[in-house]
């Protein structure tokens, strides 16, 4: 009976093994395809200014909704995209799409897109970044780059070429999901960043443990110490947002605010917004 069980154990532990296998070959087979098709396409999330939440920015987030695997999380494509070369492509029209529609929002919103940790040792980054700028006429001012540390531990000196390429161009930086990667203090103080977002496993946690309360107090005091911005990520309850400005936390973003939405309905929510701030 022992034997058997093990039997049936590693069968399902086997077509387990198949599915996943299976569901990332199909990804990469269907991937091409669904970005010629427009399939796969950014929405936007408010990067809000917690004092009065007034909209500063958006953050652009992939989406991918397949006909028949439904969702597929960003994280998931893009993953398998790194893995079989198209990442280049896939964000490389990312980009140009994000930028297409973020010319259109008033001058003093800004858009902050994601690069994956494969991007920033590609030497064409920073002239695909600039290309994507110029064809859509956004201004380099008005774009924010946001990677993890994950992209800064594989190589450092081309992740600092890129970087410092990027701030000569205008182009601000964010190091996003700050705490919950492996990087170390040094990379803050040799590499200049200009906003520092922490993770949402310290927000989420902030109003029932004292630990990651006084985590998030620290981040945001080496963030200012060093004058960076911070924004706090995955804010969903009112009763973070006290103790946030308290802490000298200025910007946030989360569903508390808004999560990501296309297109036109970031069009319709900045038309009230500012309605709102003028009235
Ligand atoms: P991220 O850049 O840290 O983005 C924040 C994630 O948290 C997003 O998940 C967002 O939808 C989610 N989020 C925002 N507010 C809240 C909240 O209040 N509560 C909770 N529970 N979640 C919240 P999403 O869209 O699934 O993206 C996951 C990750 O995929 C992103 O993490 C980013 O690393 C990556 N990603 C998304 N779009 C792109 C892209 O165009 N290019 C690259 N390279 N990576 C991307
Ligand atoms: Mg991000
Ligand atoms: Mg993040
Ligand atoms: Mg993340």
């Amino acid at each position: 009976r022992a034997k058997s069980e093990r039997a049936s154990t590693f069968h399902f532990f086997e077509a387990g093994m198949d599915r996943k296998v299976m569901r990332r070959a199909r990804i990469e087979a269907e991937l091409r395809k669904a970005v010629d098709e427009g399939a796969i396409h950014s929405h936007f999330q408010p990067i809000v200014r917690l004092g009065d939440r007034s909209i500063i920015g958006f953050e652009a987030l992939a989406r991918w909704t397949h006909p028949e695997l439904g969702d597929i999380p960003p994280e998931e494509f893009i993953s398998v995209a790194e893995d079989c070369g198209f990442i280049p492509k896939l964000s490389g029209y990312l980009l140009e799409n994000a930028c297409a529609v973020a010319v259109n929002w008033p001058k003093d919103i800004f858009l902050s897109f994601n690069i994956s940790p494969a991007e920033i040792s590609d030497p064409s980054l920073v002239l695909r970044i600039l290309k994507a700028l110029g064809r859509s006429g956004l201004t380099a001012d008005r774009l924010e780059i946001e990677l993890t540390e994950n992209a800064l531990v594989r190589d450092f000196e081309i992740a600092r070429r890129t970087l410092s390429g990027l701030r000569n161009a205008g182009i601000r930086i964010a190091l996003d999901d700050f705490g919950a990667g492996n990087s170390s203090l040094h990379h803050l103080r040799e590499l200049h960043f200009d906003r520092l977002k922490i993770d949402r496993s310290f927000t989420s946690q902030m109003l029932v443990s004292e630990e990651a309360a006084a985590m998030v107090r620290a981040i945001i005091h080496l963030a200012s110490a060093l004058s960076l911005s911070t924004t706090a990520e995955g804010i969903e309850m009112q009763d973070q947002i006290g103790p946030l400005i308290a802490d000298g936390c200025l910007e946030a973003q989360g569903h508390h605010f808004g999560g990501a939405l296309p297109a036109e309905r970031v069009a319709e929510l900045l038309a009230s917004d500012r309605s709102r701030a003028k009235a």
